[in-house]
Parts: structure tokens; sequence; C-alpha cells
């Protein structure tokens, strides 16, 4: 009897055992697909806004440092370059309205540094162009900073934050992870400022380019609806007047 006791103790803390482990390799694969969102800190949000993102970072990436010598954006000058680099005076959640969609209609290889490195070298901008660039994997990249504006759409930079997904959507379609990446950031920037649509780059100068490509251009309505943003131009402002 006493015998058979000691058997059942032991039967039950196997059991108790193999619960457990099974209950700590179920937490960890949980934790794989569902680990929290991390803020990056450059992007001035590590004071959480409810949802968080994980960027990854200019330093992570190993992007250049902005040169402001550039031969087309040199330092801002409402006179003589009203097109250069250019820092915001007010609050991002006042600057920002706008969210402008991209292809980079590169090879998938070319991801942020060979971009960063067009731009400048080729383009004689002061940096990347873009804030964000979102690679097949879904991976979010940082560009040029947030509180600097950007050189994405002529004309139309001011106020707007332009995103990059790499690929050609005249020929390709955006993978499922690009797309949830775009939801994603589109939801942190909705969240942390007073952004109020979205639209592709072709919405604004339709001459001019067919970017995003149409496979892309044709998801951006209904994704700007899921995303709680206006489809379309109409939020842009521009420079404000100067006093
Ligand atoms: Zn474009």
């Amino acid at each position: 009897m006493r015998t058979a006791l000691v058997r059942l103790f032991l039967i039950g803390s196997v059991c108790v055992a193999l619960l457990a482990l099974a209950r700590y390799h179920y937490r960890c694969g949980r934790e794989e697909t569902s680990a929290p969102l991390i803020l990056t800190r450059s992007l001035g949000a590590s004071q959480a806004v409810g949802k968080s993102l994980y960027v990854i970072s200019r330093a992570e990436w190993g992007a250049r440092e902005p040169v402001v010598d550039g031969s087309v954006e040199g330092r801002y000058d409402p006179e003589t370059n009203a097109g250069g680099w250019f820092i915001y005076d007010e609050p991002l959640d006042e600057a920002l309205n706008t969210i402008v969609i991209h292809h980079s209609a590169l090879p998938l290889s070319d991801g942020p540094r060979e971009i960063q490195g067009q731009h400048m070298r080729r383009k004689g901008y002061a940096d990347m162009g873009y804030h964000f660039v979102i690679d097949a994997a879904g991976r979010i990249y940082e560009g040029r900073p947030l509180a600097a504006r950007g050189a994405h759409t002529g004309g139309h930079n001011t106020g707007t934050v332009g995103v990059v997904l790499l690929g050609n959507f005249e020929r390709q379609m955006p993978t499922d992870p690009q797309i949830e990446s775009l939801k994603s950031l589109c939801r942190f920037l909705v969240d942390r400022y007073a952004i109020t649509h979205l639209a592709g780059h072709r919405d604004f100068q339709p001459e001019v380019t067919v970017c995003p490509g149409l496979n892309l251009a044709q998801l951006l309505p209904g994704l700007a609806r899921e995303v709680g943003l206006i489809f379309g131009t109409g939020g842009y402002v521009g420079m404000p007047e100067s006093p």
C-alpha cells in the first residue's frame, strides 16, 4: 500500500513537472510571435503611446550623417532655397498632416543604405529623402529624422511623412508582412501626431510618376480607411506663410 502511494506520488510529480515544462515551452513560443514591439529612441517616442513599434535605427543599419551642403538640398532659406534642408519649428504633432507612400523601384536587395547612397551621391540630398523604409520581410528602418522635412514628393514635402516600400509594384506585389508593417507604422503615427491623410506619391504628382506602382496604389484607399486616415491629398497644407 505504502509502495503504491510512493509510486502515485512519483507519477504525480513527473506529471506536474511535464506540465510545467509544456507551459514554459508554450509561453516561449507565444513570446516569439507576440513579442512586444519596441519603440526606437530616435523617434523621440520612448514615452509609449499605448502601441509601440520596432524600428531599426539609423545606427543599427549604418546610416551616414546628413550632409547639409548638398548641391540640391542646401540649408533652407525662404528666399534663395525654399526646398532646402529644414527642421520643423513647430511641434511635430502640428507640423505633420499626410503620409505619402512610395516604392523603391529598385532590386529588393537594395535597402536603406543603397537608397541613402543614391539620394546623397546622385541626387545631392542632405540625407535619404524618405522618413521610413519597409523591406519585403516587413522590417521597418528609420530614414531621415521625422523632425526634418523629407525630400520625396516634389513640391509637397512640408508636413508629409515619406514612407518607401522596397520593390517595384508596377511589376510585383507588396508582401503581406510589408503591408502589415505599413499599417502598424501608420497606426503608430496616427496615434502620436495629428496626421489626417494618406496618399500615394502619384496622387500628388500624377504627371511625373507612377510611384508607388499600381499594385500598391490600388491598396491605399482601403489601407487608409483601415488605419483611420482619409485617402488623398486634401490634407496637405504646405509651408506656412512667413509672417
Ligand atoms: Zn515616390
